[in-house]
């Protein structure tokens, strides 16, 4: 009898098992490889979804877009060589590798003269491609001048010095010129110069005061008269609107000195 029950229990739990109901399922979704299963007792349903392939490319293989599995090799690039104008290219993806090779020219022809203001040009046949090509010649540098005055300057305002391109003229650089010394270099020059002259005039005159060889004297006296029509031409040519406060008084200065010295021998 117990044996009987026994069975009989065991019977309703694998009926119940069969139905079903025993589990109470734990289903992970279907993948690409493995149909909808139950985590807890393996039941599945369905069928796997299968890999939704992308087609392989020069770089990958064919990729599931899903699982990410591979199946296969990349396809690698086709490449076409590099030209003159175009670098190493495939000719499925586009990608590029290196550099165009550039024309090779071994004549080049000029056509246009490059200067300092405009880049020249030259042409050439390519000895690859047998294009026809043009290329630039770099502008030349300008050529340096002297310095220039473009004002003078004078005791109150500065002066400016231009250096200019020999070939095309343009502005290189500019400088300020210092003030004026008041009293013109050339201006000193000619009043001192004049001032001497009655300085040796007056050695002369002691000289022969006191010894009295009346020849050599006349044709020292002459030579001197040369000089003086030379200094006075030079002095007479300062003119007075041109000079400066600072000259006025100078010569001035210089001219009773002179005075003075004539005086002594009762003029000239
Ligand atoms: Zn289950
Ligand atoms: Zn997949
Ligand atoms: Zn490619
Ligand atoms: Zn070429
Ligand atoms: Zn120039």
């Amino acid at each position: 009898m117990k044996k009987k029950v026994i069975s009989i229990l065991l019977l309703a739990v694998m009926a119940l098992s069969l139905a079903g109901c025993a589990c109470n399922h734990n289903w992970q979704e279907a993948t690409c490889t493995a149909p909808k299963t139950c985590t807890k007792c393996g039941e599945t349903e369905g069928e796997p979804l299968g890999h939704d392939w992308a087609d392989a490319t020069c770089e990958t293989p064919k990729t599931c877009k899903v699982c990410g599995e591979t199946e296969g090799k990349a396809l690698g690039h086709k490449w076409i060589e590099a030209t003159c104008t175009e670098a190493k290219t495939c000719s499925v993806c586009g990608k590029t590798s290196g550099d165009a090779l550039g024309h090779e020219v071994s004549e080049w022809k000029e056509t246009k003269k490059a200067s300092c203001t405009e880049s020249g040009l030259e042409e050439g046949i390519c000895s690859r491609c047998e294009e026809n090509v043009t290329r630039e010649i770099p502008k030349i540098k300008h050529e340096e001048g002297e310095w220039e005055l473009v004002k003078a300057a004078t005791s109150t305002e500065k002066g400016l010095e231009q250096k200019k391109c020999k070939l095309c003229g343009q502005i290189l650089s500019e400088r300020e010129v210092e003030y004026a010394d008041p009293i013109r270099p050339e201006f000193k020059k000619a009043v001192d110069g004049y001032v001497k002259f009655f300085d040796d005039y007056a050695e002369f005159m002691n000289k022969y005061l006191t010894s009295g060889d009346t020849t050599s004297m006349l044709t020292d006296y002459l030579s001197f008269m040369g000089s003086y029509l030379e200094i006075m031409d030079e002095i007479e040519s300062l003119e007075e609107s041109e000079m400066s406060d600072e000259e006025a008084l100078y010569l001035a200065q210089a001219m009773l000195k002179i005075d003075e010295k004539l005086l002594k021998f009762g003029g000239m």
